[in-house]
């Protein structure tokens, strides 16, 4: 049974009296045709190559245009000084998110997740918990599960590419996957998972896909920092009881009629919103593009 529907997933682990993860683990192995044993091995190279990305950061690289690259040296040295608003975890959070969407930038190697201009979401929530807050290694691993689960689901039911859907599609669906792992870590079954993924992409709806130049750069190595910040609001919310009233499943519906409704000028083509911006006109006549 391909995984279409939170609805029916959360019927069959009740049923089945296993956890989303394992569910999700059990459908990859059948789709790939291995075993459960294997499909662990593949989801903890795919963590270790998410350390790995965030590990490589060089704040001395600048991405091709010369638009991005410094950022996350910049944060670094500014949540080093002790002094940030939002406190070290979160400085933190958003030094990662930003170091993985410039190494993106400056084509290193990333875990697109779901795709590369979000790829900064999933590390920047879960490596930087796990490094800071200490949680086994399985559990990571686990938590990858959970956010392929919910990211099949996204993508079943709508999109994961800001040129069908918009950046509701890319960030927003990298938020929702970042809020239920990072639920799961924290020990949140499978009702927190949905609602934690539900209030993420709520709060992300209608956002549009406008890349300066067409490059996967400005605005989208910072809006990797909006994903990763609103996947751990939400997570809290979801475990603290509060609920999305608005299931999932609906929830996806609604991103996918939204996206429908944009106007493709807001849909990856860097002819419309910040892109058309007179600064974003004259960026891409400067690179000649
Ligand atoms: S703005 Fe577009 S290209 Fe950039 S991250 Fe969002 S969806 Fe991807």
């Amino acid at each position: 049974m391909p995984l279409i529907s939170m609805e029916k997933a959360e019927r069959k682990c009740k049923a089945e009296e296993m956890d989303f993860w394992e569910a999700v683990r059990l459908w990859d192995a059948i789709e790939q045709d291995i075993t459960t044993e294997d499909s662990w091995k593949e989801m903890e190279k795919m963590w270790q190559a998410m350390l790995d990305s965030l590990h490589s950061y060089d704040p001395n690289l600048t991405s091709g245009s010369g638009l991005v690259g410094k950022e996350g040296g910049q944060m670094q040295a500014y949540l080093e000084k002790g002094d940030t608003l939002c406190g070290d975890f979160m400085s933190k959070v958003i030094a990662n998110a930003l170091k993985m969407g410039c190494n993106n930038a400056c084509m290193k190697r990333i875990v697109a997740a779901p795709t590369a201009g979000s790829c900064g979401v999933l590390p920047a929530v879960l490596v930087t918990y796990y490094e800071e807050c200490g949680a086994p290694w399985d559990t990571m691993v686990q938590s990858l599960y959970v956010a392929a689960g919910i990211g099949q689901i996204i993508g079943s039911r709508a999109y994961l590419a800001g040129a069908s859907g918009g950046c509701q599609a890319e960030i927003g669906a990298a938020s929702g996957m970042a809020a239920s792992a990072i639920c799961h870590v924290k020990g949140g079954g499978i009702s927190e998972i949905e609602n934690a993924c539900a209030l993420a992409l709520k709060n992300l709806l209608g956002l549009v896909c406008d890349p300066v130049a067409g490059l996967v750069e400005i605005p989208c190595v910072k809006r990797n920092v909006v994903g990763a910040m609103n996947a751990l609001s939400s997570a809290d919310m979801a475990l603290a009881g509060i609920e999305s009233k608005v299931p999932l499943d609906q929830v996806i519906d609604a991103m996918k009629e939204v996206g429908d409704d944009m106007n493709p000028n807001l849909k990856e083509t860097g002819s419309g919103g910040l892109a058309a911006t007179p600064w974003a006109v004259q960026v891409k006549e400067d690179l000649h593009m």
